[in-house]
């Protein structure tokens, strides 16, 4: 027997080099392999006579071999090997590309089990590459539910199943950590059973039970830590604010506030009030205005003697906050100061100094200000820009910054009421749902690549105007098709062929911080026309010049970050305009992009979003800021979802008495997802 906790290479056929493959998908152990769940399934148990195969629909079917294999060289790099295979209702011409030695294992009148997809045409059917078993063979290609895994350069798909193979061979799978009546309640699959059938499933019907069990473990455990937080912050206790009135505040904005800011404001001035550390998200679209929301909490906090510190997900936020907000709060005689790594040493430490001595009343910086070395004379409160790259574990880091802090967190991303309440279970939430007047919508398009020249065309007219665009492409993953526009070359396209007159940036994720923030300020200053960019741009960036986005391959992204995108034009004065391009033909991808086009409410999007593609989109930890899913950010449904949280809190209120090895399992498993998660930022 082997323990999960056992490295990888003690299994046959795993050395040091494919130990490195695995180690590129972050497996190391026995368990991080029993834990790598397969993405998706291919049913292979439908067995049929070569008579009743159909062209196109995949098949296995059992088969004698009729000749011995003929390999024909063709050229360099191409064999192709025939033979012909029957049973008793037909024969069918079998075609294997550069396999001469796999097809030299088929013996003349041996009988096999094959898996392919028939072709033809009026000339005659075939099968190409089919897969191939023996009949006495262990299935492992056909006659069963294939599972597909996510694979990384060199490793094959069968080299992950016969690992993971192995793997529940040598040993038990992790523990049961859920409570038995909750098991039987919702009729979930126990683990020792799950973990076998997620990925050796019987049927399909099997695999969805399995999957179904591991996310209802992953909620379980999320939604009892959210829960467990929630609880234990309610139980601290701060001095309620005396002063809650804001009439200066008021005096000095340009504007008059919407309904939806001053309800906010009201419910954050209503938590201040209460003695127990605030924990509120204000979660609102693009353009609400959640900056005043921020300016109007820190200005209660510093009006009861506190101090403030706003964080933003990236120095060039932090310092468009710092500009902004000098100039609306320093009148008041508030003391701002900013906090980056961009600042010399000797800036810095001057900056801290002030803030340990109580001479800076708001500090504004990047989550570095949470480090050990940012020491505040008297925090009060803490607002987290961009919530949903502000993780979980930095939320429960906080209490431990100051004395209890009280918590304000700003999301841009709309989330639908239901998810919020399981994503956000330790948080208030309060929606800006207005806009402020005035606003333009961007008008929005979608195209197809017949509109090429056309698109050049309203870029150049823009730049002529003195305006400047973003260009999108979709991030390329390893594997993935080669006509999507790597954001690199496309950019060398544009500059070399398209627009070479024309300044053209560049910006992606595999850029260092500082690179991006430079390319992204000079963008900013006006020192580019146009910024080929992959998702990179979605956060909070401010270029109010910026009067067009165009997003090559929209189909590819998900609808509401699609809607993010889009958020970063439409923020100055000038006419903006979004235009989505798509070469898919399938008509609900078509229905969705529209309907993009169609409104600009960000909360209608996300419901869209989530009624056509399932909660799993949310879960990608880059927009949620949530511990990374395992099994959750596939595919999941609602339903599932809210039943885990249902569980959960009804297990909090037990939980004191849960002395058995679960119990004690199932709160491990908590603390160590939660400490995990603090490692997830960005
Ligand atoms: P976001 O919610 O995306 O963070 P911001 O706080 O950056 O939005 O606000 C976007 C713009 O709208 C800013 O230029 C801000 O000054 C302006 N703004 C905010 N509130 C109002 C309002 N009530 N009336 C008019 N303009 C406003
Ligand atoms: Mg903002």
């Amino acid at each position: 027997m082997a323990r999960l906790t056992d490295p990888i290479t003690i299994l046959k056929g795993i050395g040091p080099s494919k130990a490195k493959q695995f180690a590129a998908l972050n497996i190391y152990t026995l368990e991080d392999l029993i834990c790598h769940f397969p993405r998706a399934y291919e049913d292979r148990t439908r067995l049929v006579s070569i008579s009743q195969l159909q062209v196109d629909q995949p098949a296995c079917f059992r088969a004698v071999v009729m000749q011995t294999p003929q390999t024909h060289h063709i050229r360099k790099g191409l064999d192709i090997t025939r033979v012909q295979v029957a049973d008793h209702s037909g024969r069918l011409k079998l075609v294997f590309f550069n396999q001469k030695f796999t097809t030299g294992q088929l013996q003349y009148g041996s009988e096999y089990i094959f898996y392919g997809t028939l072709t033809g045409d009026y000339a005659g059917y075939q099968m190409t590459s089919p897969a191939f078993e023996a009949i006495d063979s262990q299935p492992l290609m056909t006659r069963r539910v294939l599972p597909i895994y996510p694979l990384t350069a060199g490793l094959s798909n069968g080299a992950v199943m016969k690992a993971v193979q192995q793997a529940l061979l040598l040993c038990d799978p992790p523990e049961e950590i859920l409570p038995p009546q909750v098991l039987s309640q919702y009729n979930i699959l126990p683990a020792h059973l799950a973990y076998g059938a997620i990925h050796q499933p019987e049927s399909m019907e099997q695999a969805q039970q399995a999957r179904k069990r591991l996310i209802f473990e992953e909620f379980f455990v999320f939604s009892a830590g959210l829960a467990l937080m929630r609880a234990s912050r309610a139980q601290k206790k701060t001095a309620p604010y005396r002063k809650v009135d804001l009439t200066d505040f008021y005096r000095l904005l340009p504007f008059t506030l919407t309904g939806a800011q001053n309800r906010a404001i009201g419910e954050i001035a209503t938590d201040l009030q209460k003695g127990t550390p605030m924990n509120r998200l204000v979660q609102g679209d693009v353009g609400s205005g959640k900056t005043m929301v921020a300016a109007a909490a820190a200005f209660l906090a510093i009006q009861n003697g506190q101090q403030a510190a706003l964080m933003a997900p990236t120095e060039i936020l932090a310092e468009q906050h710092y500009a902004s907000l000098s100039r609306l709060l320093q009148p008041l005689g508030i003391r701002i100061c900013l906090l980056t790594g961009a600042m010399t040493a000797k800036e810095k430490k001057l900056t801290r100094q002030a803030v340990e001595a109580a001479d800076a009343d708001l500090i504004i910086g990047t989550h570095a200000l949470l480090s050990d070395t940012t020491v505040f004379a008297n925090l009060g409160l803490v607002i987290a820009d961009e919530q949903h790259r502000f993780g979980v574990g930095q939320r429960a880091a906080l209490s431990a910054k100051g004395k209890d802090p009280h918590l304000l967190v700003m999301s841009a991303t709309p989330i639908p009421r239901t998810l919020a309440l399981l994503m956000y279970g330790d948080l208030e939430v309060s929606v800006l749902d207005e806009l402020p007047p005035g606003r333009e919508p961007v008008d929005t398009f979608l195209v197809t690549e017949s509109y090429r020249a056309r698109i050049n065309a309203f870029i150049r007219k823009q730049v002529e105007q003195g305006h400047q665009c973003y260009v999108v492409c979709p991030a390329v993953e390893e594997g993935e098709a080669l006509n999507l526009k790597a954001a690199e070359t496309w950019a060398e396209t544009l500059q070399q062929r398209v627009f070479p007159d024309l300044r053209v940036a560049m910006l992606h994720g595999q850029l260092k911080g500082a690179q991006k923030e430079q390319i992204m300020s000079a963008f900013a200053a006006g020192q580019a026309d146009i910024l080929v960019a992959t998702t990179v741009i979605e956060v909070g960036v401010d270029v109010p010049n910026a009067t067009l986005m165009v997003i090559e391959d929209a189909d590819r992204f998900g609808l509401s970050q699609l809607h993010q995108l889009r958020g970063r034009v439409g923020r100055g004065s000038g006419k903006s305009y979004c235009i989505l391009l798509s070469q898919n033909k399938n008509p609900e991808t078509n229905a969705r992009l529209k309907a993009l086009c169609k409104t600009t409410d960000g909360f209608r999007i996300a419901e869209e979003d989530l009624a056509l593609r399932g909660p799993g989109d949310f879960f990608g930890s880059r927009q949620s800021g949530l511990p990374v899913f395992r099994v959750a950010n596939l595919s999941c449904d609602l339903g599932t979802l809210k039943q885990a949280q249902e569980a959960s809190v009804a297990w909090i209120e037990t939980m004191g008495t849960d002395d058995t090895p679960q119990g004690k399992a199932l709160r491990g498993r908590i603390r160590q997802l939660f400490s995990r998660s603090q490692g997830t930022m960005n």
